[in-house]
């Protein structure tokens, strides 16, 4: 007798649901797109314990026939498609027939269902494959599916679930985006009975991303007005964010194709081509994009959980959409501080505020720099460009990001006796630096400012040379290691606000919110919650200023969002402290009278790690009495 045998059903279901549910949040995913196939207008998702515990989905959409109740649990069972020549070109969400016999197969189901044309309706249980009831019951139109204790029978898959919250996170992530794909249905999503969002009808996209992400983020969004190509075989319509938006990660990304969540490849790198240069390569925008074309122009069948996509002509469809975006960005200029259209744009440093680098492209006043070091210095690398650019013309440019950093670490060699050894640029506290050591190492604090130039860097002498400091990242080193200090001590000094400040929040964010309020408070701020995803402000760390307050914890809470998949509390703290650091820090363009730049010096030599900012940047470039001398073509 042969070897091969047939699985049973309950074994290959068990397989496929290896592929389909991942984990709650796919489960969610199916369960909404069923709803959405079945025309709902109204879908309300109840969860519990991060979706393990549960997961209700109820709809008001047509419901299934009885005699289909039990049938729609046969593997490949489907109503949506027919022949293969309908696979070419697939309308509704589902297709496959995998998703119910699936969940079914790792969870306890019920399913309760009727059709509006049909008197009585049905209810059906299923725990772990195996059909438990089934019978005929009185029911309002449309259908309600449970599913319980998810993977209880899959004790592997279990065990590489995150925590509650995060699970929690990325079903409200999931919610969020098909909410934003029709706006004119109710969406409804509740954690432990508390609500995460709920939405109801309108006319408009824009309408419903005001309804989810509130006025101020709104504003921040350019709405790319229905663009097609092909005499209207491909459209793109949606929001891109203004280039001052910059976030840490892809989570403010949403692709749609045919109303679809899709992940995609192909489409993320025609958002950053379109964000050349207008953003620093590390960060990302917000992009809400709804790609509509006709269904065969694409192919969905292509990953098990169906969220990639081919496109037939790929390239096409990447051009298509960089451009339209680029357009639209460019189109929305002048942004109040941006510099005016055509001008090169700047890539700032990844952590400073766009505004704050355009401003300083319009400040900048370069005939007032007068080169004072000569270039190039011989065995050093090159100066960055912004210290000798000539004033005329045009002054557009203030590149920052295509700026080398000086190589600071040169060789040890024993005619130079006073050499800085660099630490680590991540801003680790790396061993055996000690900047006080008075020999082979350079001491800070004999620094002697000279001046400042630009309202933005100290010039200081020192024993070894001359010194140009970024007054603003050495400012954000002091106060990163004072904040660092002032946690670890549990005593950060505080200020209350004469008025409680109250934010409004995502579902996303408000599960971030509900994951670490406890770091918050460890961070000095008290907040508290405030009623339908608010929260109000009652203190916050002296250092940063009210009016920064706002931008700090979005920041906080994204940096909690890109941690979502990682546990170390230590470099989430650390986050926390560097995002502070940089919003209080005296700002570029500031003029700093002598008391202050003595401080600062004086405060940036006691840091234990001086040379660099939290971020990684460069705190100071110097330029070495030996390397002048070689200049002067002295030695
Ligand atoms: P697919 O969506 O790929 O067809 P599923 O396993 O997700 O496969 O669902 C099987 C069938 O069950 C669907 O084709 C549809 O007929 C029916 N069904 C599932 N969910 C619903 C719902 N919420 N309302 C009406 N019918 C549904
Ligand atoms: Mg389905």
């Amino acid at each position: 007798m042969g070897r091969i045998r047939i699985l049973s059903d309950i074994v290959a279901n068990k397989i496929a649901a290896g592929e389909v549910v991942e984990r709650p949040a796919s489960v969610v995913k199916e369960l909404l797109e069923n709803s959405l196939d079945a025309g709902a207008t109204l879908i309300s998702v109840e969860t519990d314990g991060g979706g393990r515990r549960l997961i209700r989905i109820a709809d008001n959409g047509c419901g299934m026939m009885r005699d289909d109740a039990m049938l729609a649990f046969e593997r490949h069972a489907t109503s949506k498609l027919s022949s293969v020549d309908q696979l070419e070109a697939i309308a509704t969400l589902g297709f496959r027939g995998e998703a119910l016999p699936s969940i079914a197969s790792v969870s306890r189901l019920q399913l309760e269902t009727r059709s509006a044309t049909e008197t009585t309706g049905a209810r059906v249980a299923i725990a772990g494959g195996k059909l438990l009831a089934c019978e005929e019951i009185p029911l309002a139109p449309g259908t309600t599916i449970s599913v319980s204790d998810l993977f209880y029978n899959v004790p592997a898959r279990k065990k590489f679930l995150r925590s509650e919250q995060t699970e929690l996170a990325h079903i409200a992530s999931l919610v969020t985006h098909y909410s934003l794909a029709h706006p004119d249905k109710s969406f409804e999503l509740t954690h432990s009975k508390k609500e995460l969002l709920r939405v109801t009808p309108v006319t408009t996209d824009r309408d419903r991303v005001f309804q989810v992400f509130g006025a101020s983020v709104l504003e921040d969004l350019v709405e790319i007005g229905t663009r097609s190509v092909q005499n209207g075989r491909f459209r793109l319509s949606g929001f891109v964010s203004r280039p001052q938006v910059q976030k840490s990660n892809r989570n403010s990304i949403f692709l749609f194709v045919n109303r679809r969540l899709i992940r995609d490849r192909l489409l993320l790198h025609a958002i950053s081509a379109a964000y050349h240069n207008l953003i620093p390569p590390a960060c990302y925008p917000f992009a809400l994009l709804f790609i509509d074309c006709d269904p065969a122009e694409v192919d969905v069948n292509v990953h098990p959980s169906k969220t990639e996509v081919r496109f037939r002509n790929g390239s096409f469809v990447h051009d298509f959409v960089r451009d339209a975006i680029r357009d639209t960005i460019i189109e929305q200029r002048p942004v109040p501080s941006a510099p005016p259209p055509g001008t090169p744009l700047a890539q700032p440093g990844a952590h400073l505020p766009y505004s704050e680098f355009s401003q300083a492209i319009e400040n900048f006043r370069f005939d007032e720099a007068r080169p004072v070091i000569p270039v190039p210095l011989e065995g050093s690398a090159p100066l960055p460009e912004y210290t000798l650019r000539p004033a005329q013309p045009p002054p557009a440019r203030f590149d920052f990001g295509a700026a080398p950093p000086i190589e600071l670490e040169t060789q040890p060699s024993a005619a130079e006796p006073l050499r800085l050894k660099i630490p680590d640029t991540h801003g680790g506290f790396p061993e055996g630096v000690d900047l006080n050591a008075p020999q082979g190492m350079v001491s800070l604090d004999d620094l002697r400012v000279l001046g400042q130039i630009h309202d933005s860097f100290i010039i200081a002498a020192g024993r070894d040379g001359l010194w140009i400091i970024d007054q603003h990242v050495a400012h954000e080193r002091i106060l990163f290691e004072k904040v660092l200090a002032q946690q670890a001590a549990g005593r950060v000094e505080q200020q209350r606000l004469l008025m409680p400040m109250v934010l409004p929040l995502t579902p996303a964010q408000q599960v971030e919110y509900d994951r670490i309020a406890e770091e918050l408070e460890r961070a000095g701020f008290e907040t508290e919650p405030f009623g339908n995803r608010t929260i109000a402000i009652k203190a916050a760390p002296s250092d940063l200023a009210p009016g920064d307050l706002e931008r700090a914890i979005y920041e906080i809470l994204e940096i909690a969002e890109g941690e979502m998949r990682k546990t170390q509390v230590e470099d989430f703290r650390r986050g926390i402290a560097a995002s502070l650091a940089c919003r209080a820090a005296i700002k570029i363009n500031t003029r700093l009278d002598q008391a202050k730049m003595d401080y600062l010096l004086r405060e940036l030599s006691r840091t234990r790690c001086p040379m660099s900012c939290p971020h990684g940047r460069p705190v100071a470039l110097r330029y070495t009495t030996r390397e002048i001398l070689r200049s002067f073509h002295r030695i």
